[in-house]
């Protein structure tokens, strides 16, 4: 165990004041440390990537497999050179177009990068944050930053310092709390191989659409794709249990009608068998379609405060009260509109956590449209899913 010390800052503050700010934490990263700190993504554990003892310590803080590489971040284009055997020609337009940004290329590693960084694996992965705390800390530093998601592995990725809190604190050396992440999902990982194309092993923050309009040939695999044949070897991360909730989550796949209906049944089985307590991660498009039809399950919801936070209005006191649901038997969480993805990728992780905070034995999760930041949304549910994927018929109207 170690004192984790904290460092509030605020990204707004001028460079020169954050760089003043954040000079402990890079001063701990320099002597072999472990500093949690906020990027456009999620918290990121970062230790010099130079530095293999410090590396090790970031996998034994989060329970990681010594099999799934770290990302290696950096905060000017001139640290990228030293730790890459050579650059693919379309690195450059890549990093013009993607950088600062959630993009990770995982290109040929040099030496420099020690065998533990990149899990023995012959390629390194780096990306260089837009999140100007994440910036002006591995300048500080003056070393690349090693940094994967800063929670305990197998849980959902950390999108507040707080998170970071629950999960790694007396584990680590310091937290810098610089407020929410922003997108909410890791970033893209995209391999450009010496030969063949390149390939997408894991969607985030810059979508498949985005990538194509500057390299068409790149290939991609649908939400399901992550543990296909062909990349888990390349990307062995992928393989391992991800951004799970402690209760089984089930997700609902198919038409958006017919999986509510599915959902409504499974939860209407799961409270009359009292199999404990139920949440139900949905949108606000489903959340209201539940008030109208199940005022009921809405009420019981409410109860818990998770619904409340800008739910449906008047459902607190307007429902019907419940008939057979007690009042703390379901938890709803509402991770935003269906039609602003964004919205959705930025409270996913954050709503899981809070629904394990409710107590909750099992979640129902409706599953969203693959397109955009929706096929990093799909990959995360069905990797928190594990397997539990419950295929609706699509409903055929005339
Ligand atoms: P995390 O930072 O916790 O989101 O995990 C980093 C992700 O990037 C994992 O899924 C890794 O498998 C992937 N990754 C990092 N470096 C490489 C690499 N050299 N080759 C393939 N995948 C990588
Ligand atoms: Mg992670």
């Amino acid at each position: 165990m170690s004192h984790t010390s904290y460092v509030s800052v605020e990204p707004t503050w001028r460079r020169e004041a954050l760089l003043e700010a954040l000079r402990d934490p890079a001063a701990v990263l320099r002597a072999g440390g472990t500093v949690a700190f906020p990027t456009e993504t999620v918290y990121g554990l970062g230790a010099n990537a130079l530095d293999p003892v410090a590396v090790a310590r970031i996998f034994s803080a989060k329970g990681r497999p010594s099999d799934n590489p770290l990302i290696v971040h950096i905060a000017h284009i001139d640290q990228l050179v030293p730790l890459v055997r050579e650059l693919p020609g379309d690195v450059h337009e890549l990093a013009r177009v993607f950088w600062p940004g959630p993009l990770t290329l995982v290109l040929p590693k040099s030496d420099l990068v020690p065998d533990i960084v990149s899990a023995g694996l012959d390629t390194v992965g780096v990306r260089m944050p837009s999140h100007p705390v994440a910036s002006a800390l591995i300048e500080a530093a003056g070393v690349p930053v090693a940094a994967p998601s800063a929670n305990a592995s197998g849980r959902p990725s950390p999108t507040t310092a707080d998170h970071v809190r629950h999960d790694l604190e007396g584990r680590i050396d310091m937290i810098v709390d610089g407020g929410a992440s922003g997108i909410g999902v890791e970033s893209t990982v995209l391999e450009l191989p010496q030969h063949g194309a390149p390939t997408v092993l894991r969607p985030g923050g810059v979508s498949i659409e985005r990538l194509k309009a500057v390299i068409p040939d790149v290939r991609a695999l649908d939400a399901f794709g992550g543990t296909d044949d062909v990349v888990a070897p390349r990307s062995p991360g992928l393989k391992h249990r991800h951004y799970s909730p402690s209760a089984p989550l089930w997700l609902f796949i198919g038409d958006h009608s017919a999986q509510l209906e599915a959902m409504i049944a499974r939860a209407d089985a799961i409270l009359s068998e009292a199999h404990g307590k139920l949440g139900m991660l949905i949108s606000d498009e489903t959340a209201a379609t539940l008030e109208n039809s199940r005022p009921d399950l809405f009420a019981a919801a409410v109860a818990t405060g998770i619904a409340a936070d800008g739910g449906a209005d008047g459902a607190a006191d307007g429902a019907v009260a419940a008939a057979d649901v007690t009042a703390d038997a379901v938890a709803i969480a509402r991770v935003g509109s269906r039609e602003r993805l964004e919205e959705v990728a930025s409270l996913l992780f954050l709503r899981m956590r809070e629904l394990d905070q409710a107590g909750v034995n099992v979640i129902l999760a409706e599953s969203y449209p693959s397109s955009g930041i929706g096929l990093a949304i799909m990959n995360r549910l069905v990797r928190a899913a594990g397997g539990r994927c419950v295929f609706v018929q699509h409903q055929c109207r005339k």
